[in-house]
């Protein structure tokens, strides 16, 4: 059995009233372990620890937190076939996908690592002689990061790094139900010499966590990854304290495959993409916007796809895709499902529960749509794909921007023109072309509209964590 605990203030412990949570396995239901839920007195430990770690890791340089940083990054690929496994165990996804997610985020941390002893400042002439016009970053304080459970390590690393790699201490209220793979991600840093109070982790109720962290006067910025509700409750509260905030919310991502596209790459490379997590991805592709003379033709090459994912225990050899995380999960694409077929919608494969054990649900594909359906307008985040045909670029931009998310587009075309226009005129944080190419490290990564506000790669993860500061001085 695992066992979960708090990590605050340097120590690994349980909470100080002793609770706990069970942890299950999506695929059989079976509980794996538990998890400690902290209680007040425990948030209050770790805000005072987070206030102490700030003053000791923005006094720590930029140069020695990249050894650290990178250290930690070490540790973590020389632990991750183990954390995989965990994570397989408790998230449900196949174990090679919990493979990349490992790897990938000690890249993440390598990365924001080096970008961090980049923090620079600048120099601004000025109008007198004598007179030094300085911009200075500072690090924002200590946060408070609330991250969710479709990726359970790839969704700390970003803003833990961030975080560390400009001089932030940070609380991680990480995601109860996949604990033990952030705990161990955490463990790394921890070995890696972290000092104590730069990092704390918890987990418990989220709204009494949040509700409590954020107006607190030692946080000075928030993050948070999840739904579009809860960003919005949240990023209030934030305004009202006047924190920083950056919000990664829910998606709807179009996918637009035109006349002139390779319809055998698009159809073979986006439904292999669609059983990536079991759908429950923020920029999982969803609504297929397909030219109506190749829409019979990729509807067809899509639809095989998609019935040669292979559905099963994450552990097993073979299996693309896995369970879905809870029961919550399973009955929300079922209620939503039932609201397509209900008004119309033709189920080409899938549409069912699957299995009397673990929360599998069949790989979904769903075409004459219409747009009172309670999925065209909700994010499905579970393996449901959207066929919709259009007769024009004008009306298939039309659908594209009517909802109000903008995180991921996607777009198949052979004509540069059509490239180009996508770019321009579709409302969205970011949109790949003629292959899969979001979420890198050093790009940028974060959406516009009802999908939140600030960015999770690139240069501009770094700056949400840095303010500026100005000073002017004369010498004499
Ligand atoms: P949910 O809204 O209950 O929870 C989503 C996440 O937010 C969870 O990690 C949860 O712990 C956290 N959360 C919920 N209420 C909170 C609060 N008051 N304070 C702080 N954190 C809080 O939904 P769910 O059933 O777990 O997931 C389904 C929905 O969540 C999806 O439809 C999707 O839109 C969204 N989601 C998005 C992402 C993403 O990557 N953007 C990840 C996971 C879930």
């Amino acid at each position: 059995m695992i066992k979960v605990q708090l990590f605050i203030n340097g120590v690994w412990r349980d909470s100080s009233d002793g609770r706990t949570l069970p942890i299950l396995n999506p695929a059989t239901e079976e509980q794996i372990g538990t998890l400690a839920h902290a209680s007040k007195a425990d948030l209050d430990e770790a805000l005072d620890a987070a206030d102490q770690g700030f003053k000791t890791w923005r006094a720590t340089s930029a140069f020695d937190r990249y050894k650290l940083i990178r250290k930690a990054a070490h540790i973590l690929r020389s632990r991750c076939d183990e954390i995989a496994r965990v994570m397989t165990q408790e998230q449900g996804k196949p174990l090679a996908e919990a493979n990349i997610e490992t790897l990938g985020a000690a890249d993440t941390a390598d990365w924001m690592a080096e970008e961090g002893r980049r923090t620079y400042g600048r120099i601004v002439p000025a109008r007198g002689e004598g007179i030094y016009q300085l911009v200075i970053r500072e690090p924002v304080g200590p946060v408070a990061a609330f991250t969710p459970w479709n990726f359970p390590i790839n969704q700390i690393i970003r803003k833990l790094c961030a975080a560390l790699a400009t001089g932030c201490s940070i609380i991680i209220k990480a995601p109860e139900d996949t604990p033990a793979s952030p705990a161990e991600l955490i463990r790394c840093f921890a070995d890696a010499g972290i000092p104590k109070g730069v990092i704390g982790l918890v987990y418990g109720v989220p709204s009494e966590i949040s509700e409590y962290l954020i107006p607190h006067p030692v946080i000075r910025k928030i993050t948070f990854t999840g739904s579009t509700a809860v960003g919005k409750m949240l990023a209030g509260l934030a305004g009202q304290h006047m924190k920083r905030a950056t919000m990664e919310l829910g998606g709807h991502a179009p996918v637009f495959v035109f006349d002139d596209a390779d319809i055998n790459v698009a159809s073979r490379t986006m439904s292999a993409f669609k059983a990536r997590n079991a759908g429950q991805v923020c920029v999982s592709p969803t609504r297929f916007l397909v030219h109506e003379k190749v829409f019979d033709n990729f509807v067809e090459k899509y639809t095989a796809g998609i019935k040669a994912i292979k559905v099963g225990n994450g552990l097993d050899a073979g299996v693309t895709m896995g369970p879905l995380v809870s029961e919550r999960r399973v009955q929300a694409i079922d209620a939503m499902v039932g609201d397509a077929r209900q008004k119309g919608g033709e189920i080409l494969t899938g549409g069912n529960r699957m299995g009397n054990k673990g929360y599998f649900f069949e790989p979904t594909v769903v075409t004459n749509v219409s747009r009172d359906m309670q999925m065209m307008n909700e994010e499905p985040f579970g393996p449901v794909s959207l066929m919709i045909p259009f007769g024009d670029f004008d009306e298939a931009i039309e659908e594209a921007n009517r909802l109000p998310f903008g995180l991921a587009a996607y777009a198949w075309t052979s004509s540069a023109k059509t490239a180009q226009a996508l770019g321009a005129k579709v409302e969205t944080g970011m949109m790949t072309i003629n292959h899969l190419g979001l979420a890198l490290p050093e790009v940028p990564f974060g959406g516009v509209k009802d999908s939140g506000y600030g960015s999770e790669g690139g240069t501009e993860a770094l700056e949400a964590y840095l303010n500026t500061k100005f000073v002017s001085q004369s010498s004499v």
